[in-house]
């Protein structure tokens, strides 16, 4: 039987739910249980897809296509847990099950209400995860109990125990310790009061992770758990990581929290082997190297806009036993500025993915700085289609070359919708998304570090490089080096005369991990340390 351990968080937000949930994971695998990860979104979109990156940072995608909250991301680096679009849900998604199911009669003329007929539709897509051959699957509960889009989900989770029972399942709250300075002292009231609430909606629960910037002491802990009706043992303290938050999983196995787990759900398991996470740890805290990558993108400012990028650079420094610095660059103010001021000195450029039109010119800037001066580069998505048309217009000569997504009237649309993007209205999750087949050329960058030639990758884009244009930029030295198997759509270009020059048109960031860096990202930070080396010979620092 699939036991069942549900997250939830209280009294702030971004108390890293996302990332302790994925710990635990880990730390159950590494136990040897087979483990299933879900995140439930309160809010009303069907997916995180139509959101900004201003508001709820990267839209993460799966190889089946979903466009999923990058929580997801955290449970795809932490965890060997298949994840599809089982794996998130959102109100909007559940109600619009709900609805097509009244529309189509399903209800036999019953009034369709929120208990029942909702928190029935989670606890089935709860449910449904689990499985003969699944020991676990962690539910975490997106926002912060109190909050009203919640509660039919708290709801739906308070009632699984009655139906599988009680011995099955496990709540754990994440909270807050605040430490006021001016008092001298940690504070559990807010703790009391979120546990409190959800008391008043009927979940107890079995532990609380206390996010915390000092030591709790043994005193709150006890107060934590006389006040919250919690086992004193169950009271897990979990400190910030200053230094990289591939430590979480270290410091819960130190609190003992798998124990707890398996001793509470009684779980068959193995002693636990971590080996390979302190390896991890220990490799990130001796680097060899350090080099400079600057991510020139339009979401700078946001921390997580560029979530999956930043973390895939930093396995890339693992695997070249390198410290990975990011400069983060606005392209609107390299656009006023100028690529001078803010890229001389560093070791690599990545222009990542995006929408709209600005900081175009700044990110067209960033890739002319990168090619005439050597600079290793890396595109994705809209890097890869600025990479084109700084080509087309500066080294093909091709004036006012442009993506139609910009300029619908330019006269060279290097960049363009395809055929079957044409006919689309609607901007839900009608992009071309997911796992793609690419064939690579073999004697390539690209070849030379995934090692094989024929790979997939996951896609989020409409737009596409312009076939019209192919033989011009061959002849000119930007070659499309990575296609679709029927040779049609050029999903990499790369410029052999450079050093390292690869843009790419789909997401590797979304299938690195902290212990197997994604080749790309990996090839790309190991010319930036041989860039920094050189430079170095060369008296240029
Ligand atoms: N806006 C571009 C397109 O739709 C690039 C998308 C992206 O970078 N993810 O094709």
């Amino acid at each position: 039987m699939t036991k069942h351990i549900f997250v939830t968080g209280g009294v702030v937000s971004s108390l890293g739910k996302g990332l302790t949930s994925a710990s635990i994971g880990l730390l159950l695998e590494q136990r040897g249980l087979n483990v299933r990860m879900q995140k439930l979104d309160p809010y009303i979109n069907v997916d995180p897809g139509t959101m900004s990156p201003f508001q709820h940072g990267e839209v993460y995608v799966l190889d089946d296509g979903s466009e999923t909250d990058l929580d997801l991301g955290h449970y795809e680096r932490f965890t060997n847990s298949p994840l599809s679009r089982k794996s998130n849900y959102t109100t909007g998604q559940i109600y619009s099950s709900v609805i097509e199911k009244e529309r189509r009669g399903d209800y036999l003329g019953n009034t369709v209400q929120v208990v029942p007929h909702i928190t029935d539709e989670i606890k089935e897509a709860v449910l449904n995860l689990g499985g003969s051959d699944v020991d676990v699957v962690i539910t975490e509960l997106g926002g912060t109990v109190g909050d009203i889009e919640g509660l039919p989900f708290l709801e739906a989770i308070r009632q699984i125990p009655l139906d599988i029972g009680k011995e099955n399942c496990l709540f754990i709250h994440l909270t807050l310790v605040p430490y006021l300075k001016a008092a001298q002292e940690a504070k559990t009231k807010p703790t009391q009061h979120s546990v409190g609430q959800l008391r008043q909606i009927g979940i107890q629960p079995d532990i609380l992770i206390v996010r915390t910037e000092r030591e709790l002491g043994r005193e709150n802990c006890e107060k934590i758990a006389l006040f919250c009706n919690v086992e004193k043992n169950a009271v897990i303290e979990e400190r910030d990581k200053d230094f990289s938050i591939y430590e979480v999983p270290l410091g819960l196995v130190e609190s003992k929290l798998d124990q707890l787990i398996i001793q509470k759900l009684q779980l068959p398991s193995q002693p636990i082997d971590i080996g390979q996470w302190r390896d991890l740890i220990h490799r990130l805290r001796n680097p060899q190297h350090e080099v400079t990558i600057a991510v020139v993108g339009k979401y700078i400012e946001h921390r997580d806009a560029y979530k999956s990028i930043y973390e895939s650079l930093e396995h890339a420094g693992v695997a070249n036993e390198t410290r990975v610095l990011v400069k983060r660059v606005s392209a609107e103010e390299l656009e006023a500025d100028g690529p001078e001021l803010l890229l001389r000195g560093v070791d690599g450029i990545l222009c990542p993915g995006g929408f709209g039109e600005r900081g175009i010119e700044g990110k067209v800037e960033a890739v002319r700085f990168a090619r005439e001066c050597e600079i290793p580069y890396f595109g994705i998505c809209l890097g890869m289609q600025c990479a084109v048309i700084e080509f087309a217009r500066n080294a093909l000569g091709l004036e006012g070359a442009h993506s139609s997504e910009f300029a619908d009237e330019t006269e060279h649309p290097v960049i363009c919708l395809l055929d079957e993007q044409r006919s689309v209205t609607h901007k839900g999750a009608t992009m071309r998304l997911g796992a793609q087949p690419c064939v690579l050329e073999s004697d390539s960058h690209s070849a030379e570090a995934y090692g094989k030639t024929e790979i997939d990758e996951r896609h989020r884009h409409r737009y596409e490089f312009n076939p019209e244009y192919r033989d011009q930029f061959i002849a000119a030295g930007m070659l499309p080096t990575g296609t679709s198997p029927d040779g049609k759509l050029v999903e990499i270009v790369e410029i052999p005369a450079h050093p390292w020059f690869v843009a790419v048109q789909f997401h590797p960031e979304f299938k690195s991990k902290p212990i197997a860096a994604h080749p790309l990202f990996a090839g790309f930070v190991a010319a930036a340390v041989q860039q920094h080396h050189q430079r170095q010979h060369q008296g240029q620092f």
